[in-house]
């Protein structure tokens, strides 16, 4: 079984002020593991189209973005997302190659196929940049699935360390797709709460400061896990983030690179069972080099 990995050297073009945890070394670094995977195939990402950004933000926004894109300088969104000359080139691989992993996947059953790019996608809104985020590329590729493909059933899971609130705001009540974070709380972005109201299609989980791989496997195999399995998916998306592990530094929880590896083929073997092998992740959070390095590299071995 091979991986598709799907990358773009101008991903790292997004070039966040000096000192930012987002950096382009990310990508070498998530890079550096896949290289491990012995059957890995590298694709080129394309640029995601301007209809299939459509299908998750709104129109104003998008030009709101351009517009400042433009300027040509470094202009803060919030207090630590930027926008620079390059960066909605970045971002547009990186939900292009979102996009064409579903479409890789889809097309040829039994297929893994992994985005391995940034920015990062999973907090941005409809109408709103936020947490590193410009463009929701995990939201986007899911709906593309619905629109291109004709499917009935995606469901996205999300392992990232934080709440993927954009992708929960992006598809509340579309019911086709089924969204299940599990996140530490209390941290950014303070949504996510699985006791406060939501869309019956969004299934939260959360984890206190210090859980370890117990806690973890727990809460997939009891809670998440379960839900994806009675939702029979046609199609596994994953939001693929890494910064859940014990050396990152903008988390407290505990995880080891086997934990991602457990996911992985938990995952794997779901989509097996339910969706002919169709899986494509993407790459979301992870913050400490060498971990994002040895967890990518342990993700994608599930994978393969
Ligand atoms: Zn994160």
């Amino acid at each position: 079984m091979s991986l598709i990995v799907l990358s773009h050297d101008h991903c790292a073009l997004h070039q966040p002020p000096k000192g930012h945890p987002e950096r382009p070394q990310r990508l070498e670094a998530a890079l550096r593991g896949i290289e491990q995977i012995e059957n890995h195939i590298r694709q080129q990402a394309e640029a995601v189209s301007r209809e299939q950004l459509l299908l998750a933000h709104g129109p104003n926004y998008l030009a709101n973005l351009d517009n400042l894109a433009a300027s040509g300088s470094q202009i803060a969104l919030d207090a630590d997302t930027h926008l620079g000359p390059h960066s909605l080139e970045a971002a547009s691989l990186a939900a292009g190659a979102a996009c064409q992993a579903v479409d890789r996947t889809v097309k040829d059953e039994d297929t893994r196929a992994f985005a391995v790019v940034r920015p990062p996608g999973h907090h941005a809104e409809s109408a709103r940049a936020m947490g590193f985020c410009l463009y929701n590329s995990i939201a986007i590729a899911a709906l593309h699935a619905l629109d291109a493909h004709g499917l009935q059933r995606v469901a996205i899971c999300d392992f990232d360390v934080h709440h993927g609130n954009g992708t929960e705001a992006i598809l509340a009540g579309e019911n086709r797709i089924l969204f299940l974070s599990s996140h530490q709380a209390p941290l950014y972005p303070g949504t996510g709460n699985p006791e406060a109201p939501h869309a019956s299609n969004i299934r939260n989980a959360t984890l206190p400061a210090g859980s370890g791989s117990n806690e973890f496997r727990e809460l997939w195999l009891e809670r998440l896990l379960p839900e994806v399995d009675r939702f029979r998916p046609q199609l596994i998306l994953i939001s693929a983030g890494f910064d859940g592990h014990w050396r990152d530094p903008l988390a407290q929880l505990q995880l080891k690179d086997e934990d991602y590896y457990w996911i992985g083929e938990q995952l794997a073997d779901l989509a097996r069972q339910h969706a002919g092998g169709r899986l494509a992740a993407s790459l979301e959070g992870g913050y400490d080099l060498k971990a994002l390095e040895e967890s990518v590299l342990a993700f994608g071995e599930a994978l393969v």
